[in-house]
């Protein structure tokens, strides 16, 4: 089938809402998460900063605003059905998606293009939006993920390639001395994201996809998951605590992805997201019926 301008304009009003939804609404696993760890922080200013968290949910859902002043730049991860009818209107419906929400949400100026150093003024710049492609084999559904890199959330993002010999400690060296120093960046408490591949720029993107992993969510290696869970302890005991005030709990939650690596080379790649994790996932159809399912049971 060949492109078709009606198409996309469909496309682009379906994912302009889900986009405008999800820059107001934290997704249905993050707000659990935070209110169990809300029941948990019962000293020092941990409990205010929680009580301001959840009026900030509360004041963007009734005034319709963004749940923070960044939001970010757009990022999209499509995983594409390769027997998906609209091939050709995706990349065009996504970036004028976001052109739309830029007003209706409305969403922050955020796009600046690097050396003319100018802002868009649309968050529209030279691959932005940012849209990482994945064909999935036989399906006829669009599933597409949208992520809001917000600047502080970016902030601790970080790859290396350490040598074979630094074993997975090294991995754990590179993760608590960024967390410990720049996590706080990151408006706290994070989801953390890592990668572990042959080479940065795999292990980069394996991080930011392991934030697109539900909070609570484990790695199905069992020996990755218990680095996950060893990882959350670790990080939940250096004492950074809701916005760097300091408390018990300084992460929802540590996600791993990983990819073979190359004999003589252990690369691992961190990625963070905030509390206000705004990341919102949806499968589109080939009728446009669709599932919300990170924001259970909303109609756009
Ligand atoms: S880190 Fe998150 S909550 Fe903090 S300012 Fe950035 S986008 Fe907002």
């Amino acid at each position: 089938m060949s492109y078709d301008k009606a198409t996309e304009e469909r496309l682009s009003e379906l994912v302009s809402s889900f986009i405008c939804h999800a820059s107001g609404h934290l997704p249905d696993d993050v707000r659990k998460r935070l209110s169990e760890m809300a029941e948990i922080e019962n000293e020092g200013f941990a409990p205010e900063i929680y009580n301001v968290m959840k009026k900030n949910m509360e004041m963007a859902d009734k005034l319709g605003r963004p749940s923070c002043q960044d939001t970010g730049i757009p990022q999209f991860f499509a995983r594409v059905g390769t027997k998906f009818p609209y091939l050709d209107e995706i990349e065009p419906a996504l970036i004028d998606a976001v052109k739309k929400a830029t007003v209706k949400a409305p969403l922050r100026h955020n796009a600046v293009e690097v050396f003319d150093e100018f802002n868009t003024g649309n968050n529209i710049g030279h691959k932005v939006p940012w849209i990482d492609w994945e064909l999935v084999q036989g399906s006829d559904q669009l599933e597409l993920y949208f992520y809001m890199a917000g600047g502080g959330c970016s902030l601790p993002g970080m790859a290396k390639v350490l040598m074979p010999l630094e074993g997975y400690d090294g991995i754990a060296k590179a993760v608590f001395d960024q967390m410990s120093t720049y996590g706080v960046n990151a408006c706290p408490p994070c989801l953390v994201g890592i990668g572990i591949a042959g080479s940065a720029e795999v292990a980069a993107k394996l991080s930011k996809k392991a934030l697109l992993r539900p909070v609570g969510s484990h790695n199905e290696n069992p020996k990755a998951a218990q680095m996950e869970k060893d990882f959350e302890e670790g990080l939940n005991s250096i004492g950074m605590g809701p916005g760097g005030f300091g408390g018990k709990l300084s992460v929802m939650g540590v996600n791993i992805e990983q990819a073979a690596r190359h004999p003589a080379t252990l690369a691992m790649g961190l990625s963070t997201a905030c509390w206000a994790h705004r990341r919102a996932g949806i499968r589109i159809g080939p009728d446009f019926t669709y599932d919300f399912f990170t924001h259970k049971g909303v109609t756009l």
